[in-house]
């Protein structure tokens, strides 16, 4: 079992803060009339603020994703809770991260605006972690390492005994970013989260559940890290909109698993069909709803594909994507159309 001290984790002003307390926090019984808020009295579906707690909600999500409703913190996207997480626990102008690269861009981009320090260091040849060159970034104001895991965006899953010997050697959090888990087969980290006091696990419903609109993101933690991610969160950063939307689309597990099926099947035939195509020079092995594809000459094939409607992401201008491009797996028919244009190109 790994412990860490949070107190030394947790910005003091942080651990000191006296948070906001809304109306619905003082009182959440039985009433006839409700004027405790400042809301409008006239129904019309919204006129009530949402349950900051997210409750209903909440014991849903902990239901499927086997973790208690205490260990769960919903934001708004993953990207609040990225940076949620530096604010909780970096100090501006002090503390520092440490990233490997090529990753995902929200990382960095919330290091920035918290005017945090990021020590990036690269993946090996095969995207994999260089765990000694990891550690060796580590000194003692580092208090985030982020993993994501299946990358993005190379697509890959990082060894699963290396994230371990890191979460047993840093003393702050390891953030591991599961956004493409669903398309993996594999368990998700937050059955570790009884072992590892210092991981925090990110999932989303803007990928396999396809609520990208929506905008929720998970954090998976020890309850009482989850504490204090709820005392910084603004109060109603979920609106009631996206909590009774998301409630009725999780009601549907039937269909996502569908399409998360559909998803890996075709994830196999793009990449067959790829392969076959002279100027693709490397398709990297994914386990996400996407391809990373090494061209010749991507930025042309980029222009070629958006000339005739169809666009993907152009991931050239990344360390170690050189000439690549990420292209996101859809429907049966997209992906068709995109072979097709692929073969008329080559
Ligand atoms: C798409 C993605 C997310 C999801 O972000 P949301 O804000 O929840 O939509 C998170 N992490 C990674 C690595 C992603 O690619």
């Amino acid at each position: 079992m790994k412990t860490i001290d949070l107190k030394r984790i947790i910005r003091p002003n942080i651990q000191l803060l006296k948070p906001y307390s809304s109306a619905r926090d003082e009182f959440n019984g039985q009433a006839q009339v409700f004027l405790d808020a400042n809301e409008s009295p006239f129904e019309n579906g919204y006129n009530r603020y949402p349950d900051p707690h997210q409750r209903a909600l909440k014991e849903r999500i902990a239901e499927l994703k086997g973790v208690r409703p205490d260990q769960l913190f919903l934001g708004n996207g993953s990207d609040e809770a990225i940076d949620l997480l530096y604010r909780m626990c970096c100090i501006p102008g002090k503390s520092n991260v440490v990233i490997p690269s090529p990753t995902y861009g929200m990382y960095t981009v919330s290091a920035d605006i918290n005017d945090i320090a990021v020590r990036t260091v690269r993946l090996g040849s095969d995207f994999d972690l260089d765990v000694d060159a990891i550690l060796g970034k580590v000194d003692e104001h580092t208090r985030l390492i982020f993993l994501c895991s299946p990358n993005n965006p190379t697509g890959n899953l990082l060894d699963a005994e290396k994230i371990a010997f890191i979460m047993s050697e840093f003393d702050g959090l390891v953030v591991i970013d599961e956004a493409y888990i669903d398309f993996t087969g594999q368990d998700s980290w937050t059955q570790w989260l009884n072992q590892f006091q210092n991981l925090v696990v990110l999932q989303t419903l803007s990928k396999a559940w396809g609520m990208a609109g929506l905008r929720l993101g998970l954090a998976m933690a020890s309850a009482e890290l989850i504490r204090y991610m709820d005392r910084v969160k603004p109060p109603y950063n979920i609106s009631s909109a996206t909590q009774h939307l998301a409630l009725s689309q999780l009601s549907q597990v039937g269909r996502k698993d569908e399409w998360v099926a559909s998803i890996v099947k075709e994830r196999a035939r793009l990449r067959q069909d790829l392969e076959r195509i002279s100027r693709v020079e490397m398709i990297y092995p994914s386990q996400a709803n996407f391809i990373l594809c090494k061209m010749q000459n991507a930025a042309a094939v980029y222009e070629y594909l958006i000339a005739h409607g169809v666009v993907v992401r152009d991931r050239s201008a990344v360390a170690g994507c050189e000439n690549c491009l990420r292209i996101s797996v859809g429907t049966p028919e997209e992906n068709t159309l995109l072979i097709e244009l692929m073969k008329r190109y080559a």
